[in-house]
């Protein structure tokens, strides 16, 4: 089975629908790591392209936001206006999709979850150390995380020895046996000033692994935020990829 790994969507219906075409008869199932809503213009649209196909998702921090699950005083407030907004937004049908989300999955050779294995909802895997303390806190061979919005391939050489590796876009890697947490990157919202849409194909039963990177109209999401008026900074990151 082929997969198609997904994340941090973040109300970005743009960047969705040029994943979804550029990926189009390249893929059976959909696994999505959370964030499908926060942030950006189109909640609703996000959800329900997602409901219509074979999928998975996990349920990430901006999705509990949205459900009053969390408490956003901690969120900046560019960040608390847009979960404010989201959650006047999405219908309450889509509103009660998200409630349903699970937190973590294990399929096969995989573990799924938003932000780690071992705080699934919160952590940020940024560096080496935390991906290394992260390894005992899941049993499979390969774990996929969303949250950072950056792409990237995490590996336990040995105990408490792990090593970070940028992906190569566009090219199919074999996942080696070796212990690994890898990140697909983020459709709507990237992280590491490239501002293309990121995303990854699975081959599930060969474990072969594949991260991709396409520019999408950055304009037109940007001129539907504004429309909602939405915070400016919040508008003009999509640029950077920040
Ligand atoms: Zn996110």
């Amino acid at each position: 089975m082929r997969i198609l790994v997904i994340s941090d969507i973040h109300a970005n219906y743009t960047a969705f629908e040029t994943v979804l075409k550029d990926a189009q008869g390249q893929w059976d199932y959909v696994w999505c790591l959370g964030d499908v809503v926060g942030y950006g213009p189109d909640p609703n649209e996000c959800v329900e392209k997602l409901r219509e196909m074979p999928h998975l998702c996990l349920a990430g921090n901006h999705d509990w936001a949205a459900l009053e699950r969390l408490d956003i005083r901690t969120f900046n407030p560019d960040a608390r206006r847009a979960v404010d907004w989201t959650r006047e937004t999405l219908t309450p049908d889509n509103t009660r999709w998200l409630e349903a989300l699970p937190v973590t999955f294990v399929i096969g050779d995989y573990t799924l979850a938003h932000a780690s294995p071992r705080e699934p909802i919160w952590e940020y895997i940024l560096e080496t150390k935390t991906a290394a303390d992260n390894f005992p806190h899941f049993e499979t061979p390969y774990c996929l995380v969303g949250h950072t919005h950056q792409p990237i391939i995490y590996e336990m050489v040995s105990e408490g020895d792990t090593t970070a590796m940028r992906p190569s876009y566009g090219k199919q890697r074999p996942l080696n046996g070796r212990r690994q947490i890898i990140n697909p990157g983020s459709v709507g919202q990237p992280r590491d000033t490239d501002p293309r849409a990121a995303y990854a194909l699975l081959d599930f039963d060969k474990n072969i692994w594949e991260h991709r990177r396409i520019p999408y109209d950055v304009g037109a999401v940007q001129r539907r935020m504004r429309q909602q008026r939405m915070p400016d900074r919040l508008i003009a990151r999509l640029e950077m990829g920040m």
